[in-house]
């Protein structure tokens, strides 16, 4: 075997002995073998390097006795290394550190118009912001292996470039101008997408081989999870469910199409259709500029019967997409959430009931799907979770040590 070979399976080996220390949270070395289809001496070689270098450790006083053997149980270490994630939404940041688990020891949240300000200022912010938030979880800069951007739009993972974003114009450079100012790995990637590894890592995604995420915020995501892994597409892009067209030539969207889903479903897109309902009522007695979703939500939860049908719409074209979605996958589990989840029953009751027309029988069984509340720290912790995902997979090189 060449060299380069011997250790790209080096170092798959050791992502799967950690990934199955992590999903299982204790285990033996013996049931790590029979898991990773290793072999025991591979195994008991590549736990003593983790060992040594302190990512794992054994568990004292704990052990299993399968077969009248008594067994040792490794745990990875909490404190081996932190990452920290940022959600850059359109008008406020989140902020969250994790330790090699994927606890949150801190978070933040800082109001903030993305739109209206300069990439120097936005990194300005996000650098005070995660300096604060590793100040709150009692650590310091140094002990950050990884900081992981989640913004919404066309991102390119591989290059950490932001091509298109709803909240923003133009190709974003923020990762380049935060890794000069962390002296970190910096990663950037689309919000849903990390948020799916979140779901995968700790949340309704844990344990399931095929699943689905569909966020609804400003803009609408999606994250594909097909035999475990992240799809992310040939250029890395990944899903955008929000600019698939629904209604042909029909209201106008954001990335320049007509018709695209996020026109009716997204915050965004349901905004300014309720705008151009209200401004046509000579009742309407306030500035429809100054309106924001929250107040429409509202409006349409009070009875306002034009709002409820722009909802009825809105979950209806959802439920067609889903239901799109739904055939091609297959999924075990169909994920929504995002900050559109408070419309609740205005959206997810329409949905469900035009769900069983796009759908038959043995389709609609097969797919659990839940409605996840919205959590802002949720996000954050799903970009740190996606800096934890790529440590994992070379630990020995990208843990950064302060001793
Ligand atoms: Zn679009």
């Amino acid at each position: 075997m060449k060299a380069a070979n011997r250790d790209f399976t080096r170092e798959v080996n050791l992502f799967n002995i950690l990934n199955s220390i992590r999903s299982a949270g204790m285990i033996s070395r013996v049931e790590i073998a029979e898991k990773t289809g290793q072999s025991r001496s591979s195994v008991t070689n590549i736990t003593a390097l983790l060992i040594k270098q302190g990512l794992i450790y054994e568990a004292k006083g704990e052990s299993s006795s399968a077969r009248g053997r008594r067994r040792i149980m490794l745990k990875l270490n909490p404190e081996a290394t932190y990452t920290v994630g940022v959600k850059i939404a359109a008008f406020r940041l989140s902020f969250a550190v994790v330790d090699f688990i994927g606890q949150v020891k801190s978070t933040l949240s800082i109001p903030f118009r993305v739109e209206e300000r300069s990439e120097q200022s936005l990194a300005d912010v996000i650098e005070d912001g995660i300096l604060h938030c590793v100040d709150d979880a009692g650590l310091k800069l140094e002990d950050l292996s990884g900081c992981g951007l989640a913004i919404p739009g066309f991102v390119d993972s591989a290059t950490g470039t932001c091509y298109w974003s709803p909240i923003k114009s133009g190709p974003s450079h923020i990762r380049k101008l935060l890794a000069q100012r962390l002296n970190t790995d910096v990663y950037l990637e689309n919000d849903a997408n990390s948020f799916t590894v979140a779901s995968q890592w700790f949340g309704l995604g844990k344990g399931i081989n095929n699943f689905l995420v569909v966020t609804i915020e400003e803009g609408i995501g999606m994250g594909i999870v097909v035999d475990s892994k992240i799809y992310q597409g040939s250029t890395g892009i990944g899903a955008e469910l929000g600019h698939m067209i629904v209604v042909p030539d029909g209201e106008p969207c954001r990335c320049g199409k007509m018709g695209c889903l996020e026109a009716y479903t997204a915050d965004s897109g349901l905004l300014q259709q309720a705008r151009k309902l209200l401004s046509a009522r000579r009742t309407f007695d306030f500035d429809p500029d100054t309106l924001t979703i929250e107040d429409v939500t509202r409006m349409a939860q009070g009875g306002d019967r034009g709002l409820r049908k722009l909802f009825n719409q809105s979950g209806e074209l959802l439920a067609r997409s889903i239901g799109g979605l739904i055939q091609i996958f297959n999924p075990e589990r169909l994920i929504i959430t995002g900050e559109g989840v408070r419309a609740g029953d205005l959206l997810f009751k329409p949905m469900n009931k035009a769900i069983k027309k796009y759908l038959n029988k043995e389709q609609g069984s097969a797919t659990q799907i839940l409605i996840q509340e919205w959590n802002d720290h949720d996000w954050a912790q799903g970009a740190a979770g996606f800096v934890l995902n790529e440590i994992y997979k070379s630990p020995l090189d990208k843990i950064h040590r302060t001793s």
